[in-house]
């Protein structure tokens, strides 16, 4: 008899019951990802599906110096000048 089961990697631990705000949850036994509110007594599941991907790449980041000297020039200054 085996009374630990395998963690499940797939499970979200939500901060607060999404019926009334509680932070009093914990799992319960209706499902690998049920929880219990002991204030409102429900019993939800938060089920993490995956994460869509970015409508568009993000630009690469410019370097240190790059971005210093753009910084620079936004507001005025010259390279190498005062
Ligand atoms: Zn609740």
């Amino acid at each position: 008899m085996e009374f630990r089961r395998e963690p499940n990697p797939n499970r979200n631990h939500p901060t607060h019951c999404p019926y009334c705000a509680s932070t009093a949850l914990f799992p319960d036994t209706e499902g690998d990802f049920a929880w219990n509110c002991r204030e409102c007594l429900r019993v939800f599941s938060v089920l993490f599906h995956g994460q869509n991907a970015a409508p568009a790449p993000a630009a690469p980041a410019p370097s240190s110096a790059q971005a210093l000297a753009d910084s620079l020039r936004r507001r005025g200054h010259t390279p190498g000048g005062n």
